[in-house]
């Protein structure tokens, strides 16, 4: 699938239990991709630079997305089949500064999220590449690794990384990541703001989502 010759709508933004459980359950066999990491890592910025325009607004407030953002992404490969693929934008996690009433309505809508996820929706987990497996990070695998979702963990914002030595360690730290996270299938290093990686996640993405026909 080629994401370059695509085309992506917002459908809807869902804020409550009740209404997730309603439209998992009756899209519990659609395929996917979904984008979760900690608030700021460039989540947004990520959908955008693979959508191509600006469908997933940039947040400039950490933690203001409390609600499970829906598109629609149209493939030209698609064009006679009439099958639909859904981008899911979480809610971050991982926030030290919210109440705990919003953690907890937040915790509720993720196990919801993947509790009653179809298992044909990839899992793109993002990291910011500077601060790779932070406990959030490292907690948030341990919660997923429950649940049978091929993911991918994309580590953001190498353009922050100064130095080649900086790049290297990160690229050397890719067999642990295989070793301790037997459920992550790829790892890919991306500049959301400068483009470095993107074409590569378009591709790996692309070919996973032909894979879950
Ligand atoms: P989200 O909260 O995870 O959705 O993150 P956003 O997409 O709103 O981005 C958070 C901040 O990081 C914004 O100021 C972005 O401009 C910035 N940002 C996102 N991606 C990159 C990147 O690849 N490199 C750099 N340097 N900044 C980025």
């Amino acid at each position: 699938m080629d994401f370059n010759r695509s085309k992506t709508q917002f459908l809807m933004g869902i804020q409550t239990v009740s209404q997730l459980e309603e439209w998992l359950h009756l899209h519990f066999d659609v395929r996917g991709v979904a984008f979760i990491g900690r608030s700021n890592v460039g989540k947004s910025s990520l959908i955008n630079s693979l959508v191509g325009n600006q469908t997933a607004r940039v947040s400039k407030t950490p933690g203001r997305t409390r609600q499970v953002n829906i598109f629609q992404i149209f493939f030209q490969e698609d064009e006679h089949n009439n099958l639909p693929t859904y981008l899911f934008d979480v809610p971050g996690y991982g926030h030290a500064e919210v109440s705990k009433e919003m953690q907890r309505q937040w915790d509720d809508l993720l196990n919801t999220f993947f509790n009653l996820l179809s298992q044909r929706v990839i899992l793109l987990n993002i990291q910011d590449a500077r601060h790779p497996l932070q406990k959030s990070d490292e907690a948030f695998h341990e919660y997923i690794s429950e649940f049978d979702q091929e993911t991918f963990l994309v580590f953001n914002k190498i353009d922050k990384l100064k130095t080649q030595k900086e790049r290297a360690i990160l690229q050397k730290s890719k067999a642990e990541i295989f070793k301790r996270f037997k459920w992550i299938k790829q790892i890919y290093f991306v500049s959301a703001e400068k483009g470095d990686g993107i074409e590569g996640l378009k591709v790996g993405v692309g070919q996973a989502i032909l894979r879950l026909g």
